[in-house]
């Protein structure tokens, strides 16, 4: 482990999280981190792994030794349940809050902007007048604060 007195914090530090560790890369998001799951980019090889974290100025999270071992910075994880997880990273000094802004995509990572009000949005979401949404620039994806987002919340804690 490689963790840095200051800490980690969404607004200073960019993750890449180990293949087995896709449901933690949304939580992450859902902090406000740039996230980004190696099985997104369908990468499985240790040493693209660590070009990826290199090239892009990343921490590296995986639950193989070795390989954290190898990454210039670098958290391991050794739990498998989400709530661990979320544990072992605020030990390794991870700041976790949800983003009472939302501003990245759990699903693809992407930026999210506001809807506007005067916005129709699709059936499936609610309407923008009365319930603040957001949309992914990358994938297009509608975000609100619905029944998801907060379980989520309560698991971060
Ligand atoms: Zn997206």
């Amino acid at each position: 482990m490689t963790g840095r007195d200051s800490g980690f914090h969404p607004e200073t530090d960019r993750l890449l999280l180990d293949v087995m560790l896709g449901k933690l890369t949304v939580y992450l998001r859902l902090c406000g981190y740039d996230a980004v799951y190696a099985g997104d980019r369908g990468v499985e090889a240790d040493d693209r792994i660590l070009d990826i974290a290199a090239e892009e100025n990343r921490t590296l999270l995986t639950r193989d030794v070795s390989l954290a071992g190898q990454a210039e910075s670098s958290i391991l994880l050794t739990k498998r349940d989400i709530e661990d997880q979320l544990a072992e990273l605020r030990e390794a000094g991870v700041e976790l809050a949800v983003a009472e802004v939302p501003t990245r995509c759990g699903r693809c990572n992407g930026s999210l902007v506001p809807v506007e009000d005067d916005e129709t949005t699709p059936g499936y979401a609610p309407d923008p007048q009365e319930t603040d949404c957001w949309r992914c620039q990358d994938c297009g994806q509608l975000f609100w604060k619905g029944s998801h987002w907060k379980r989520m919340k309560e698991v971060i804690g």
